[in-house]
C-alpha cells in the first residue's frame, strides 16, 4: 500500500528571528520601524556609526558597551549590526558566563572569543569557467564617488557575450580618447558609452545562489580572463588547523582545547606576510559579550590588554546592571564594569518603550510566528505588555495561539489571551504569589521576624 505522507516544514522560531538588520536609511540613519526594528532610535543611530566603523575595516580595539533595562532590545541591536556585516564579516556571541564554564583558562577563552571575531580573507587566483554567471561592471568607488552609478550589470552564462561587451567597452573607450581607469556609464541595450571620471574595470563573479563574490581588476586593453577566488577564515581557525595537538577535526567537535602561545605568534607572522605580498586581508570583525557584569576582574585587565593588539575585534558588550559589585572584587562600578575599563568604552544607552512602540514590536512577533491575531487581543496584549514587560507579553503570543487552536480556532481572541495571562504568571505576580504562601515553601530563607519586600 502507497502511503503518502504529508511533509510540513519545521522551522524553529527563535527570540531574535524577527530582526534582520538595524533598519536604517541609505544615510544610515533609522527609520522607525524597518528589518524588524521598532523605535529606540537614538541607540540604533549610534549603531549605525559603529558599522560605518567597522565597515571601513580601519579601527581595531574599539570597544562599546550597551547599557540598559532588561528587553530593551541590546541584544537584538548588537544582532541587527551582525545582520548588517554580512555573512563574510565574523560576529561571535558570547555570554560572559560562558568564560567559566569551559574546559580552559578565561584568558584562553577570550583569546579564541576574540580570534574567532578576527577574519582573514585569502585571494587565490583561479581561470574563469565557461557557463559561469558573470557581470561587469564600471566601479566608481576607486574614485570615491559612490560605485552605484556608472554600473553595467550583464548577468549571462554565456561567455561569448561577456567577452563582445568586455572588448566593446575597452574599445570605445580608445575610441573616445579615454584611457583605461576612466568611469563610464554603459547602456544596456544599445551599448553605448558615456564618459564620467576615473576609475577601473571589473567584471565581477556571481556564485550559485546569486550572491556576489569578487571582483576581477580589467587591466588596460583587454578583459582579464582570470578572477580571484576568496575565502574568508577565522583567526581561530588558522590556529586550530596548525595546532599539532588539535588538527582541523577539532574544529568540528569544538573541543579546540588550549592553543600554544607559540603557534599564534607563528600564526601573526604569516599571516602579516601574507599581508605584505597583497595574498591575505584582515578583516575586523565583532565580539558581542553579552551580560559583561558576569566577567571578573582578570578578564576586564586582560582585555583591556588585548584590545590594544593590531588584531583585536570591535568588542560590543552589553550589560543590564546598574551600580554592581565588580566580580572578584568588593568594590562597585556603573554596570559593574571597572572604571579604566569603562573609560575605553564608547556608551549607547537603551531606554523603555513606549506603549505604541510595544505593540509594533509584539504585532511584528505575530507575524514572525504565524499567528493571526484579532484587533483587540492584540491591544489587550500590548496592555499586558506595556504593564509587566514586553518578553512576558512575547511569551505569551506562542501560548495564545495555542489555546486557540485547542478551540480549533486559527485566530487568537481576547479570551484566549486572558486565558493564558491566568494560567502563567508575568514576574510582578509571581513575587506576589511568593510573598503570600512563603511559609509553605521548601528552603524558606525568610529570617523568623522579616518578610519579603521588607
Ligand atoms: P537583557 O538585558 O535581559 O539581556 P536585552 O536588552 O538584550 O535584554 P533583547 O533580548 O534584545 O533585550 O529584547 C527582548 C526581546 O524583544 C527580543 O525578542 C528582541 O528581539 C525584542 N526586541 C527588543 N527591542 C526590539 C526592537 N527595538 N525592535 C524589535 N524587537 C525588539
Amino acid at each position: 500500500m502507497l502511503v503518502l505522507v504529508d511533509l510540513t516544514r519545521l522551522e524553529r522560531i527563535g527570540a531574535h528571528s524577527h530582526i534582520r538588520g538595524l533598519g536604517l536609511d541609505e544615510q544610515l540613519e533609522p527609520k522607525p520601524t524597518g528589518q524588524g526594528m521598532v523605535g529606540q532610535l537614538r541607540a540604533r543611530k549610534a549603531a549605525g556609526v559603529i558599522l560605518r566603523m567597522i565597515r571601513s575595516g580601519k579601527i581595531a580595539g574599539r570597544s562599546i558597551l550597551m547599557a540598559g533595562a532588561p528587553g530593551t532590545g541590546k541584544t537584538a541591536i548588537a544582532l541587527g549590526i551582525a545582520q548588517e556585516l554580512g555573512a563574510d564579516v565574523p560576529f561571535t556571541m558570547l555570554a560572559a558566563s560562558e568564560i567559566f564554564s569551559m574546559e580552559m583558562s578565561k584568558t584562553e577563552a577570550l583569546t579564541q572569543a576574540l580570534r574567532r571575531s578576527i577574519g582573514i580573507r585569502i585571494k587565490e587566483e583561479t581561470e574563469l569557467i565557461e557557463g559561469e554567471v558573470v557581470e561587469i561592471q564600471v566601479d566608481r568607488s576607486v574614485t570615491g564617488t559612490g560605485n552605484k552609478t556608472g554600473k553595467l550589470t550583464l548577468k549571462t552564462t554565456d561567455m561569448e557575450t561577456i567577452y563582445d561587451l568586455g572588448t566593446k567597452m575597452i574599445d570605445s573607450l580608445s575610441k573616445e580618447k579615454v584611457t583605461a581607469g576612466d568611469v563610464v556609464t554603459i547602456d544596456k541595450a544599445t551599448g553605448r558609452i558615456t564618459k564620467l571620471g576615473r576609475s577601473h574595470l571589473y567584471a565581477r563573479d556571481y556564485d550559485a545562489s546569486g550572491a556576489e563574490t569578487k571582483y576581477v581588476k580589467c587591466p588596460e586593453g583587454e578583459l582579464q580572463k582570470r578572477r580571484e577566488v576568496v575565502h574568508t577564515v577565522s583567526m581561530h581557525e588558522i590556529d586550530v588547523i596548525n595546532s599539532r595537538t588539535q588538527g582541523f577535526l577539532a574544529l568540528f567537535s569544538g573541543d579546540t582545547g588550549e592553543i600554544k602561545p607559540e603557534v599564534r605568534e607563528q600564526i601573526n607572522q604569516k599571516i602579516a606576510d601574507w599581508r605584505e605580498e597583497g595574498k591575505a586581508e584582515i578583516v575586523p570583525g565583532v565580539l558581542f559579550i553579552d551580560e559583561v557584569h558576569m566577567l571578573d576582574i582578570e578578564c576586564f585587565s586582560f582585555l583591556n590588554r588585548a584590545l590594544e593588539d593590531a588584531f583585536a575585534p570591535v568588542v560590543i558588550m552589553a550589560s543590564n546592571r546598574g551600580q554592581a559589585r565588580i566580580r572578584g572584587t568588593n568594590y562597585q562600578s556603573p554596570h559593574g564594569v571597572p572604571l579604566d575599563m569603562l573609560d575605553r568604552v564608547l556608551i549607547i544607552s537603551t531606554c523603555p518603550y513606549s506603549e505604541n512602540e510595544i505593540g509594533e514590536i509584539l504585532r511584528i512577533r505575530c507575524d514572525e510566528e504565524d499567528v493571526a491575531i484579532q484587533a483587540d487581543a492584540r491591544d489587550l496584549l500590548t496592555k499586558i505588555g506595556s504593564e509587566t514587560s514586553l518578553r512576558y507579553a512575547m511569551q505569551l503570543i506562542t501560548a495564545a495561539h495555542l489555546v486557540a487552536r485547542k478551540r480549533k480556532s486559527d485566530k487568537v481572541e481576547m479570551a484566549d489571551v486572558q486565558r493564558v495571562y491566568q494560567l502563567f504568571l508575568d514576574e510582578k505576580r509571581s513575587v506576589e504569589y511568593v510573598r503570600a504562601h512563603q511559609e509553605e515553601f521548601l528552603f524558606n530563607e525568610k529570617s523568623a521576624d522579616a518578610s519579603i519586600g521588607r
